[in-house]
């Protein structure tokens, strides 16, 4: 490394950025590279990629080549953390990236089926090893599936991809979310399947939601306004603008037998925009957006995004009413956010109460040496 560039590194970040190294070594992407400061000191090995800004991802290790007793080891500390931490729970995330020290790999857990996404070269190359450490860990594994449609694959250069790796996936199965059952289907669903990250935040919200008008917007497949409708909410809309997302959020509410909650396909913008013009007010309204800003350069006017949803949705509650907000961008850290929804309270003259403010779930945890392992905001405000 540059001397003088590795005061992230040295405070624990696992990314060496191509501009904080003294040359690009002429080796192939994926190649495991021993990282040095400028005085020769070690930081231990690392994955390479010379056509990624991200030039290297350190493993916290030393090991010269990552075998499959690499990764088994790697996900069974994983996956005894999850044990203490989701007991009874079916589905969680069991790998999560640079947290659990396996940099670019995600692996989410949805009862004996596995999900799996590889954003950066040399774990996308290392598949294969990784298809046989999950299946020796997790000997009950019946299917893998690759879910290799991100965004973030494009910067390191990798093809999006999606299909199964080992074992079967059946088209759709059943997970229940405490109380509430849901339909996932792991080959066709968003993401791995399923928005695991907002499980507490959805029960904890439909806990709140007892004889309530609800409004639940980006309700994918029908998450917030099944655990709504299941304490009891009095009317729940849920909107979103994918129709194969409501399709099963629909099933889902059959599923439940939740009557109460109707489904409009619609741009959320609109919607809301609409309702205000029409002078509706609903008791509760639910903001769970896509990630605005995918980048930082994308800041501003994500901010002007969720300024404005935030704005109409304030616009729809009465004094007494709820508003549950998040973001997943995250560019926008959660001072940003919330300057955001103040600026825009005080412009509306509200006083907002914050009843709870959350973020990723554990089996989505968090380096403090690397915000970048943050992305997840979550906010109930009660309006005065
Ligand atoms: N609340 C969900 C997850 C939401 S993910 C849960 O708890 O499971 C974001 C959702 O927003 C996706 O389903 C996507 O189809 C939808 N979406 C994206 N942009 C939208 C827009 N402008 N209007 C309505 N829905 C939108």
């Amino acid at each position: 490394m540059r001397s003088g560039h590795d005061h992230r590194v040295r405070g624990g970040h696992l990314w060496v950025f191509s501009n904080e190294l003294q040359e690009l070594p002429r080796l192939q992407p994926g190649s495991i590279v021993r990282v040095l400061s400028a005085r020769g000191e070690s930081f231990g090995t690392g994955i390479y990629n010379p056509h990624s800004l991200i030039a290297v991802r350190l493993l916290r290790s030393e090991v010269e080549e990552l075998t499959v007793d690499f990764f088994a080891e790697r996900i069974a500390q994983a996956l005894a953390l999850r044990q203490r931490l989701c007991p009874g729970e079916a589905a969680y995330r069991l790998v999560h990236g640079e947290a659990d020290l396996l940099p670019g790999l995600v692996v989410d857990r949805y009862g004996d089926y596995l999900a799996v996404q590889t954003l950066a070269v040399g774990m996308d190359q290392r598949l294969p090893l990784i298809v046989e450490a999950l299946r020796s860990v997790v000997p009950q594994t019946q299917g893998i599936v690759e879910k290799n449609h991100s965004r973030l694959r494009e910067l390191e250069r990798l093809p999006q991809r999606q299909g199964i790796l080992w074992g079967t996936i059946p088209e759709r199965m059943l997970i229940e979310e405490f109380g509430v059952r849901f339909e996932v289907s792991l080959l066709e669903g968003q993401k791995t399947g399923a928005y695991l990250d907002q499980r507490y935040h959805r029960a904890l919200t439909g806990r709140l939601a007892t004889g309530l008008r609800v409004l639940d917007c980006f309700t994918y497949h029908g998450g917030f306004a099944l655990h709504a409708a299941r304490h009891g909410a009095r009317e729940v809309l849920a909107v979103d603008s994918s129709a194969s997302a409501l399709e099963a959020a629909r099933r889902n509410a059959e599923l439940n037998g939740a009557d109460q909650v109707r489904f409009q396909e619609a741009d959320v913008f609109d919607v809301l925009r609409r309702f205000v013009a029409e002078g509706q007010r609903w008791d509760m309204v639910i903001l769970d957006p896509p990630a605005f800003a995918k980048s930082r350069r994308h800041v501003p006017s994500a901010k002007q995004g969720y300024a404005e949803i935030n704005r109409l949705a304030m616009l729809l509650l009465p004094p007494g009413g709820y508003l549950v907000t998040s973001s997943c961008s995250h560019h926008v850290f959660e001072a940003v956010f919330l300057e955001v929804i103040f600026g825009e309270a005080a412009r509306l003259g509200r006083q907002l109460r914050m009843l709870y403010r959350g973020t990723q779930p554990p089996d989505h945890p968090i380096l403090l040496s690397m915000p970048e392992t943050q992305y997840l905001k979550f906010f109930i405000f009660h309006v005065l």
